[in-house]
């Protein structure tokens, strides 16, 4: 259940942060190294440019290089929240990890990062209220919400696909999702001009650096979305990479193997939308966090089968890629 899980991240978290503000300084820390540092490790202050931190929940993330913040956003079905993770490399402070609202790591890290997350999102993370929800169409008008990462992007998303273990084979679908945030967007009354901009640039190879556990590989600077394994109650999960200021150098997107798809124009039987998901990933691409699920909205963090309306941006979402672009 989401509820649990987000407190059980929060319970497993706690006791690291009390750890960590009682941790001596970061004079002659040690390097962060191995294949499975844990965020205990990181309180120490230990700083590096390689390895792979290991959550309590099995999340995996290879550690980003000095002065690149790394953002995960999950996207699960029915109820659950894995949660967000943000993992700074903060140089010479260390490591700070942020799981859902709770951070850990080095506090030298965490404070700096706390501070550069502020400045990025110009304290514009609304969270806003439902005026009206509930099942009917237009729950997604009735929420303003929206989240900022801190993330952005000062040139076109430019991104290659990997057809690879593709469900359902359908980049048009995806590219749909990423233009939903793009030029002239009119949802719920209002008219908005995004300057988010994208690319594609054809199909690719190399797998896109996310790991089956549900968390992030190592950057390479190329933006790929493709397919492959994920936990079982996740349905996609994208990756961002930026540096301190928020600039956005590299997404990657992977869609679970583990589920059916469908791309249909109108989605039938037991299948998640593509186009859907996409547009849902594509927001965090771009640079939205989830919002809460009763908001209704595109950025809410979790979906069900044929969850159509999540093609259509509604009001938190507008307001949320103005806000960026
Ligand atoms: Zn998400």
């Amino acid at each position: 259940m989401r509820t649990s899980s987000k407190a059980a991240a929060a319970v497993a978290l706690g006791f690291v942060l009390t750890a960590v503000f009682a941790a001596p300084g970061i004079a002659g820390a040690p390097n962060c190294r191995g294949d499975s540092i844990s965020v205990h490790d990181l309180a120490s202050g230990c700083h590096g440019g390689s390895g792979v931190i290991a959550l309590d929940d099995g999340r995996t993330f290879a550690v980003p290089a000095a002065g690149v913040t790394l953002t995960a956003a999950p996207v699960a079905e029915g109820d659950t929240d894995p949660g967000d993770v943000v993992i700074a490399n903060r140089g010479a402070a260390g490591i700070a990890v942020q799981v859902d609202e709770v951070w850990a790591g080095s506090p030298t890290a965490v404070r700096q990062e706390r501070a550069a997350q502020q400045r990025r999102t110009l304290g514009a993370t609304i969270r806003g209220t439902v005026s009206h929800g509930g099942a009917t169409t237009s729950a997604s008008c009735g929420s303003k919400a929206y989240v900022l990462t801190g993330a952005h992007w000062e040139s076109p998303v430019r991104w290659r696909y990997n057809p690879s273990g593709a469900k359902v084979s359908n980049v048009a679908a995806i590219q749909r999702g990423a233009e939903a945030w793009t030029g002239t967007i009119t949802a719920c009354g209002q008219t908005v001009r995004s300057t988010a901009a994208q690319e594609y640039l054809g199909t690719a190879t190399q797998k896109p650096a996310v790991t089956a556990d549900g968390g992030c590989g190592t950057s390479n600077r190329t933006s790929v979305i493709g397919w492959g394994k994920l936990p079982s109650k996740t349905l996609a999960l994208t990756c961002i990479w930026s540096f301190t200021d928020g600039v956005a150098f590299e997404t990657d997107q992977r869609y679970s193997t583990s589920h059916r798809w469908g791309s249909t124009s109108t989605c039938s039987g037991n299948r998640f939308d593509l186009r859907g998901i996409a547009t849902h990933e594509w927001g965090h691409s771009y640079g939205l966090g989830h919002t809460a699920q009763k908001s209704g909205l595109v950025m809410k963090p979790s979906s069900t089968v044929c969850d159509t309306a999540q093609r259509t941006l509604g009001l938190g979402d507008v307001r949320g890629i103005a806000a960026l672009y």
